[in-house]
Formats: C-alpha cells, structure tokens, sequence
C-alpha cells in the first residue's frame, strides 16, 4: 500500500474486500480492467514520451520472491509479475502483497510451454488455468501474458486476443538468466534503458536469484537519478483504466508468505 491512492471505482468494487478466497484470504481489490486494444495486442515496449521504465520478473513466485519483493518494497519501486500458473498454489498471499503495493501480475502460463507447439486445446489450457489460478488467489484476473521463451506466435497471440491479453515482450534483457553476475546484470540493463524500456529479468532462487537481488537496488537507484520513473507495464502501457485501490492483503490460514515452493 505505497504509492496509490485508494480509489473507490465500480470495476474495482467487484472485487472488494469481502470476497474469500481458495486459501481462505481476502480479495485485493484492484481494477477489474485494462482497456484491451485489438491494434496492440504485442508490444516489447512502451511510449517513448516520457522518462519511463518497467522492471518485470519472470518465472516466478519462487522461493526467492519474498526477498525480491522486499528489495523493490524498501524502493518503494512498483514492478510487473509474469507468474506461473503452476507456482501460484502456496503463493497465495505473496500474490496479493505485490497487488497491495501497487505491483502488477500477468500470466506466463501454467508450465512454461513454448505455446507455439500445442494444440490449441493445450494452449487453452496453459492460458485459462493461470488465469484462474491468479483469480483464485486475489480475486484479480489479469490483462497482461507474457509468452515463454518470447514466443508469440501468430496462434499465440490469436488466443491472447481472444481472452484481451495483451502479449508483453522487452526491449531490455538483464541476461541475468545467463548467470553473469551481479555487475554485468546492472550493466545490461542500465545500456539498454530508455524512454519506454521493458526491462526482462526473473524471479528466481538460487545463484541467479542472488546476483540480480544483488544488482536490483543499484539498478533502481540510478536509473532515478537518470530521471526515470519505474511503472509497472499496465501503467507504462496507459492500458489501466482506473487507479488501483490497494486493500493491505490477509494472511492465509496457514501463514503462506512465499516460502514454500
Ligand atoms: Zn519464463
């Protein structure tokens, strides 16, 4: 609950405070829409007119994503997450912390498939479980997808427009999948960053993990200083329709902060 100020919309009263969920918490509310546009259904990046940058962490939550949180919580710093269908179950209450601070999630699948090889029943599937697995969890259901390995093939995103996802990309990659250490991490991406920039990175345990959370503060510092503002990509995008009306999210029943994986 840091940076937005709690307004009261129709869209977001649908998912007020009172909605109980799988695990037992309560609904965040947010804004139920993102003003979909057929004329942009991929993008790899934002409008250039202003000084702006958005961070994104793929493949999580995992083990990691507490920590990670942290670090962008202690810079007030909002950021975009492609979770995974598949690792939601546990992340429940994580789910809901990244809404309530003004984070954005969308949908990386359910597994991690490279979506152009399924049938289009299995494609189905990928897509339609994250999003319901995301809705369970913050009784939110996003507008965002980023297709795995980059992936969006035209059968890809035909499906994302079916469903008004927007496919996201990046015009930044931090490589920091390719384990280069936590120096070279802030070097690709402070390079590359410009007006408009999607910064791809992960939210990953392990020595990856690491070195990026190593890297992150420094990265969000100067790119302060070099007068960038960090949105999320919904906002980056002007694809919110409404302010986020962030609710502090409630605990699950048995504690899920992120830790399990
Ligand atoms: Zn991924």
């Amino acid at each position: 609950m840091r940076r937005r100020l709690a307004v009261l919309v129709a869209g977001a009263a649908i998912f007020g405070t009172g909605v109980a969920l799988a695990d037992g918490g309560k609904a965040v509310t947010t804004p139920s829409g993102c003003g979909y546009s057929p004329r942009h259904t991929s993008v790899r990046r934002g409008h250039s007119y202003a000084p702006r940058v958005a961070l994104t962490f793929d493949d999580g939550p995992s083990a990691a994503a507490p920590a990670l949180l942290k670090a962008l919580e202690d810079k007030r710093a909002p950021a975009t997450f492609f979770v995974l269908g598949g690792h939601v179950r546990g992340h429940e209450a994580l789910l809901r912390r990244m809404l309530a601070d003004g984070d954005a999630i969308g949908n990386h699948s359910f597994s991690h498939a490279n979506l152009a090889t399924r049938s289009p029943r299995a494609l189905a599937q990928e897509l339609d479980r994250t999003q319901r697995a995301i809705a369970r969890a913050t009784g939110f259901t996003p507008c965002l997808m980023r297709p795995p390995y980059g992936i969006d093939a035209p059968a890809v995103l035909a499906a994302l427009g079916r469903r008004h996802l927007t496919s996201v990309l990046w015009s930044v990659n931090s490589a920091d999948y390719t384990r280069p250490g936590a120096a070279a991490i802030k070097r690709n991406v402070l390079a590359g960053a410009g007006p408009g920039t999607i910064v791809l990175a992960h939210d990953e345990d392990g020595a990856r993990g690491r070195a990026l959370l190593r890297a992150l503060p420094s990265i969000i510092d100067t790119l302060r200083q070099r007068g960038y503002e960090l949105v999320t990509v919904t906002d980056l995008l002007g694809l919110a329709q409404t302010p986020a009306a962030p609710v502090r999210p409630t605990a699950g029943p048995s504690g899920q902060d992120g830790s399990r994986r």
